[in-house]
């Protein structure tokens, strides 16, 4: 016994005089991911097919982030899952209108490589068990009418979920509830991240570092900072999107691209208008006013005109269409659970919510003559868009924003994922991936937020992984 006693006491002395012994729990590899969420996974699983070891961190007791809260939108182009099911576009046409939804102040060149790595990409998913359907497609709710994007079934956990599986199958298990609370810098290159768990801190020294922490919806300091007027909307998305990645990189001198959130809208009787049957109805209807019966935006925007919704009096808006509408089916159903009204007058529909007659029948009138002669509409809604409001019956549906669901403003990189300094300068070793570098895909300004077609945010990180971990290794680029 007593033997045994000094032998712990001599050990215990020698941990206390030799630190080597105490860091012992440091480790090398070739590529840190922080962040398991589908861009984390995605990235981790890269490097783990092109033969290298990684490391994925999850600072939660599960991974998953808001990629499993989400509903597993995700376009592709140039793929056999695209050939198979006729949708999508071609990469040309997703190139061109990538370029023009941002009215060129996207990053265009990551936009461009993150579609091509599309096809080969959304192929090993598939064919690694991510199931889409194939007999039902959702419009992309931003000026991309025809661009069909596809669905995950069973929504966003089931789509994260298979990923999770492929990346197991490579050896990928995150370590959980292991945040990453700082990256380690030597001469102003990127080794690595210091993590702290339960056990305490240790170091991990990676030739690549891959940021893949999501958006910073739930930092007050960042949205603060950076989008004040959306900090009043609740923050609908996961609890780790702290913004850690975005801190630790603006200390190297990073800066920020685009602007602006996504959101969900709510219905009348307070649900989540992506979630019932017909609550589409106002995002399919793309003649929008406010209670005064006045344009006020570009109805194509998607989910970023809450922030211009929530300028108007009362915070809502409404949303008007007639039977020409592509969406007419839709919007029945709309009517059959009442989340939208119909009624032979335009009229009548303005007595339900006390929309201003004389104004609305003015917009309606200035907006069809616009049309018909081929005039620029006031808010730059292409004429091929501009809806048609002359044929009863006519449709009218509540937008009212509610809550953010994801930032569309993050950390500008290079074409290839690698995170900037404001003079144009590459970090040394880090990456982004996923909605941290989202503004880039975006190009949002103050002066318009921009979301392009829906399914982005899961491209930038199912796709834009793997593009970081190819530049990585000098296989593009
Ligand atoms: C309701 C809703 C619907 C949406 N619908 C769609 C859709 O259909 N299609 C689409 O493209 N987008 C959609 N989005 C947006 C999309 O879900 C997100 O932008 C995307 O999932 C972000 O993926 P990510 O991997 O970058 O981040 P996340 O999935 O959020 O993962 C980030 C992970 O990093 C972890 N983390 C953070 N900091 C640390 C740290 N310091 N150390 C270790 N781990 C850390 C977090 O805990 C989290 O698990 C939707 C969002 C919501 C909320």
């Amino acid at each position: 016994m007593k033997r045994r006693i000094s032998l712990f006491i001599v050990l215990a002395m020698l941990l206390a005089l030799c630190p080597a012994l105490a860091e012992s729990r440091d480790e090398t590899v070739d590529f840190v991911v922080v962040g398991a969420g589908a861009a984390g996974v995605s990235a981790a699983t890269e490097a783990a097919r092109q033969g290298k070891s990684v490391i994925l961190l999850e600072k939660l007791s599960f991974a998953g982030g808001s990629s499993a809260l989400n509903e597993g939108f995700l376009w592709a182009c140039g793929s056999d899952f695209n050939a198979l099911t006729g949708k999508g576009y071609s990469k040309e046409q997703m190139k061109t209108y990538l370029r023009e939804s941002s009215r060129g102040n996207a990053n265009h060149a990551l936009n461009d490589n993150i579609v091509d790595m599309s096809a080969e990409i959304m192929d090993f998913i598939v064919e690694g068990g991510a199931k889409f359907y194939t007999d039902k497609f959702t419009p992309s709710g931003a000026d991309a009418r025809d661009l069909d994007v596809f669905m995950a079934e069973g929504a966003g956990h089931s789509l994260f979920n298979a990923l999770l599986a492929i990346a197991e199958r490579y050896g990928v298990i995150p370590r959980y509830e292991s945040p990453a609370v700082a990256l380690i810098v030597e001469e102003g290159a990127v080794k690595g991240v210091t993590v702290q768990d339960a056990q305490g801190t240790y170091n991990i020294y990676a030739q690549h570092t891959i940021l893949a922490t999501g958006g910073f919806l739930q930092s007050d300091e960042l949205m603060d900072r950076f989008m004040p007027e959306w900090n009043s909307e609740y923050p609908y998305c996961t609890a780790g999107a702290t913004g850690d990645g975005h801190k630790w990189a603006l200390e190297l001198g990073a800066y920020m691209s685009g602007y602006g959130c996504g959101g969900v809208w709510r219905t009348e009787d307070g649900k989540n208008g992506y979630h019932v049957e017909g609550g589409l109805a106002p995002v399919l209807s793309f003649f929008m006013v406010n209670i005064e019966g006045n344009r006020f935006c570009n109805e194509y925007m998607g989910a970023d005109k809450n922030q211009l919704i929530n300028m108007q009096t009362g915070k809502k808006a409404y949303c008007f269409a007639d039977a020409n509408s592509p969406y007419v089916a839709l919007l029945e159903q709309g009517v059959a659970n009442g989340y939208a009204y119909k009624a032979d007058t335009l009229e009548e529909l303005c007595d339900v919510y006390g929309i201003q007659k004389d104004n609305l029948l003015a917009s309606v009138e200035a907006y069809n003559k616009c049309k018909a002669e081929d005039g620029q509409d006031p808010f730059q809604v292409p004429l091929a868009y501009m809806t048609s409001m002359t044929t009863a019956p006519y449709y009218m549906s509540l937008y009212d924003p509610a809550m953010n669901t994801n930032c569309l403003m993050g950390l500008a990189t290079d074409a290839y994922c690698r995170i900037l300094r404001e003079d144009g300068s590459a970090i040394d070793g880090l990456y982004g991936a996923g909605e941290i570098i989202m503004g880039n895909l975006c190009g949002g300004t103050t002066a318009g937020p921009r979301y392009p077609a829906c399914g982005s945010c899961l491209a930038a990180g199912i796709y834009g992984g793997p593009l970081a971990v190819r530049h990585a290794l000098g296989i593009i680029g």
